[in-house]
């Protein structure tokens, strides 16, 4: 049993070319942002800053909304049972 990739065609009528909320320009860039994870919330107890990479608007560094919006963060979690410090 292998798993096969195939590529499929989207008909072009109906896929939208995602554009700069701000300029509407059409060509994206990767950029760098970070979360700040809280205390509360991070593994060891600690707050922590974990980077992600996104794509931003080449002419005005505008990151959209929705990129915003859809942004998964995770952070490493040090399995019990491993080395001992
Ligand atoms: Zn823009």
């Amino acid at each position: 049993m292998t798993n096969k990739v195939e590529r499929r065609e989207i008909p072009s009528d109906i896929v939208e070319t995602v554009e700069c909320d701000k300029c509407q320009c059409k060509t994206f860039k990767p950029v760098i942002i970070m979360h700040r994870i809280p205390a509360l919330a991070s593994p060891d107890g600690e707050s922590k800053i974990v980077d992600n990479q996104v794509l931003a608007c080449e002419d005005c560094s505008n990151i959209n909304k929705e990129i915003l919006d859809k942004i998964s963060v995770f952070i490493n979690v040090q399995k019990q049972g491993g080395n001992s410090e």
